[in-house]
């Protein structure tokens, strides 16, 4: 199948952030939704690899925060396309309860003052949900690879696991500056905000185990698995 090539939608310029556009046998599937109103940036990723919001197979949205879910209503609308989000995530996606945001340092804590993390955007309920520790086949959607659930960054964050070795893996890790992204883009670092530091710390040791060699995030990246081991051993020495 020739269904790996990954295409970066830069959603906020230099890395700082990115939704992507896995291509299928037959079309595409996107990873993450991106901000509110941000559709022209896919349409745009689309049109440059020859491919409208119609091609769109499947929207994946890696967790709730507004820079992955923000536009998913959005996108369905233009695509037709099912979105599929783990269950643990459903009431921050449908804006029924809201997201609490735990800052990794002083970027964290800035950021939240100006309040556009909580800022509010269109809720929806997915056509797909996964439960508990189940991974969801993509072979339907034309695709040799997985979705698995990664929790630590949010309860409900899910990563795509393609069969090469490649994965898209939304917040469970950053790298660069601020946001992410910008500058330093080899060095990972936490996210802005991270539920817990060692469940994630678990979860990309399992994405190691699974074989995943090139971890694409949503601010900042790619990261190649030597710099994620490194990652895991700066986590562990938080809960020491
Ligand atoms: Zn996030
Ligand atoms: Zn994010």
């Amino acid at each position: 199948m020739p269904g790996h090539q990954i295409t970066r939608i830069p959603i906020l310029p230099m890395g700082m952030v990115n939704a992507f556009i896995v291509r299928t046998s037959s079309g595409c599937i996107l990873v993450d939704a991106g901000l509110p109103d941000s559709e022209e940036k896919v349409a745009k990723a689309l049109r440059g690899l020859g491919l409208g919001f119609g091609d769109i197979r499947l929207i994946v949205v890696t967790h709730g925060h507004i820079d992955h879910a923000g536009n998913a209503a959005r996108l369905r609308e233009l695509s037709g396309a099912p979105v599929i989000i783990h269950e643990a995530e459903a009431k921050y996606c449908a804006r029924e309860e809201p997201m609490t945001f735990c800052p990794t340092g002083p970027f964290g804590r800035f950021f939240l003052r100006t309040g556009l993390p909580k800022a509010d955007y269109k809720g929806f309920k997915p056509e797909i949900t996964l439960t508990g520790n189940d991974a969801f086949q993509l072979k339907e959607f034309g695709l040799e690879g997985e979705i698995v659930p990664t929790p630590g960054h949010t309860p409900g964050s899910i990563s795509v696991n393609l069969s090469n070795g490649q994965a898209l893996v939304g917040d469970m890790l950053a790298s660069g500056i601020l946001l992410g992204g910008i500058a330093l883009i080899s060095r990972a670092k936490r996210p802005p905000f991270e539920e817990k530091p060692e469940i994630v710390a678990d979860e990309l040791e399992a994405q190691l185990k699974r074989n995943v060699g090139t971890f694409h995030l949503g601010h900042g990246g790619p990261l190649p698995a030597a710099e994620v081991r490194r990652h895991i051993t700066r986590l562990r020495k938080l809960a020491a």
